[in-house]
């Protein structure tokens, strides 16, 4: 540029760099594309997939209550609004200290500020054992894709006992597709049914399995001799297998140098910002808080979103990181039962019927709908 005789070379933008589209990252592009990118900066979104698949709808999907392409939010419009770039990749290495992410195909992206929301990863062949029959709720989209492309099954096990895979049990237990209602049997592991909710909610939903006439198994499911057990007992003939075992840390992130807790999640502070490198930021289940427990949840990366936002934005104009992330002592929890009929729980309290499953349905399509109006796929 010619300035009063000077030749001067305008900044190269910085790159905002978001690795996964989880639920926290989707309200990072919506803020994009309400106020904006930054100045002088370009946002890439990298992901291995163009959508972002919503699991509270999942369970409706096998029960036949949406479509397949329902619950979904068009990642590679929702980054195109935003004005930014959506590569198509996983990332497989981060390292902070060169500002470098590299992805499955070799490629590698280098950044200024970098967000993380990749969810975590599934723990199924882990914890019970390898078996073709297996098949780990994560990553959701290669669960979704097998399940639709596997003849309907007659006889399945669902492996674990908290609200996903009960929300599993029933939907496949109502499975859309099978003439004949499958067989299901639900091992909760040694902690039992929906720890960690409360008594109330806990006895509706027992109650509901056993009206479908879901077995329960109070025990750890493993395979052992090529049959699926849960204890000493046989749950054999299976002809599928589900993990619902809650997720893992992904290697790479381990492997980064970022401060992790002792499972390996990205240790960050109320701001999501990483305790060790500032420039990087973590939401959702791939983080862990350092100040107080918090369980991995989408209701958490859903309500961290926000506060992810106008952290970037202030990170990426060099400032300090301004909100932080308070989360509520208590979260509305709405469980599908797959019959037409849901189970409520918040805090002590637990309620069951139609008109909460017409609720769930209700904030699950108006969540979705926000990012499709956003995107302009509405
Ligand atoms: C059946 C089921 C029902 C559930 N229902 C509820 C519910 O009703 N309410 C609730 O609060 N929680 C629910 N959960 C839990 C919830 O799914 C998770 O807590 C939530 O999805 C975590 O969100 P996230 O943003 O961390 O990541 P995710 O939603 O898992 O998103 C991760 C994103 O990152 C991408 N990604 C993954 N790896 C990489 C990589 N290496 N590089 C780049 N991108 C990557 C993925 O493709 C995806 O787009 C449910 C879980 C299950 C299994």
């Amino acid at each position: 540029m010619d300035n009063g005789g000077q030749i001067t070379a305008r900044k190269p933008a910085a790159t905002l760099l978001l690795v996964g589209g989880g639920h926290a990252h989707v309200a990072v592009l919506a803020d994009l594309v309400r106020r904006g990118p930054p100045p002088n900066a370009r946002t890439v979104l990298l992901t291995p997939h163009g959508a972002l698949r919503y699991s509270g709808m999942v369970p409706g999907w096998l029960a036949g209550q949406h479509g397949r392409d329902e619950g979904v939010v068009d990642l590679a419009a929702l980054a195109r609004r935003a004005g930014g770039e959506w590569v198509q990749g996983r990332c497989v290495a981060l390292d902070p200290g060169r500002r470098i992410v590299r992805t499955d195909s070799g490629a590698e992206i280098s950044f200024d500020c970098v967000s993380l929301d990749t969810g975590g990863v599934g723990r199924g062949a882990a914890l019970l054992g390898d078996d073709p029959r297996l098949i780990d709720i994560r990553p959701i989209e290669d669960f979704v894709a097998r399940i639709a492309a596997m003849p309907p099954p007659r006889r399945v096990v669902v492996a674990g006992g908290g609200a996903g895979g009960v929300e599993l049990a029933f939907g496949l237990r109502n499975l859309a597709r099978a003439g004949a209602r499958p067989e299901v049997a639900l091992a909760t592991g040694a902690d039992g049914l929906l720890p960690g909710f409360s008594e109330p909610v806990r006895q509706r939903a027992a109650r509901a399995l056993l009206r479908q006439g879901i077995a329960l198994h109070h025990a750890e499911a493993r395979f052992e001799g090529g049959a699926i057990m849960a204890g000493a007992q046989t749950l054999e003939p299976a002809d599928l297998v589900v993990a619902a075992l809650g997720s893992a840390a992904p290697g790479w992130v381990r492997e980064s140098g970022l401060a992790v807790d002792g499972e390996g999640f990205v240790l960050v502070d109320a701001r999501q910002q990483s305790l060790s490198h500032p420039h990087v930021f973590a939401a959702g289940d791939v983080a862990a808080r350092a100040d107080r427990p918090l369980a991995h949840s989408g209701v958490h990366a859903v309500f961290a979103g926000p506060v992810l936002a106008a952290n970037l934005r202030a990170a990426m104009a060099g400032e300090a990181p301004p909100r932080a992330y308070r989360p509520r002592w208590n979260s509305l929890y709405l469980m599908n039962t797959g019959d037409g009929s849901a189970i409520a729980s918040y805090g002590p309290l637990a309620a069951r019927g139609r008109w909460v499953l017409a609720l769930k349905h209700w904030i699950d399509k108006r969540w979705i709908a926000q990012y499709a109006r956003l995107a302009g796929t509405a």
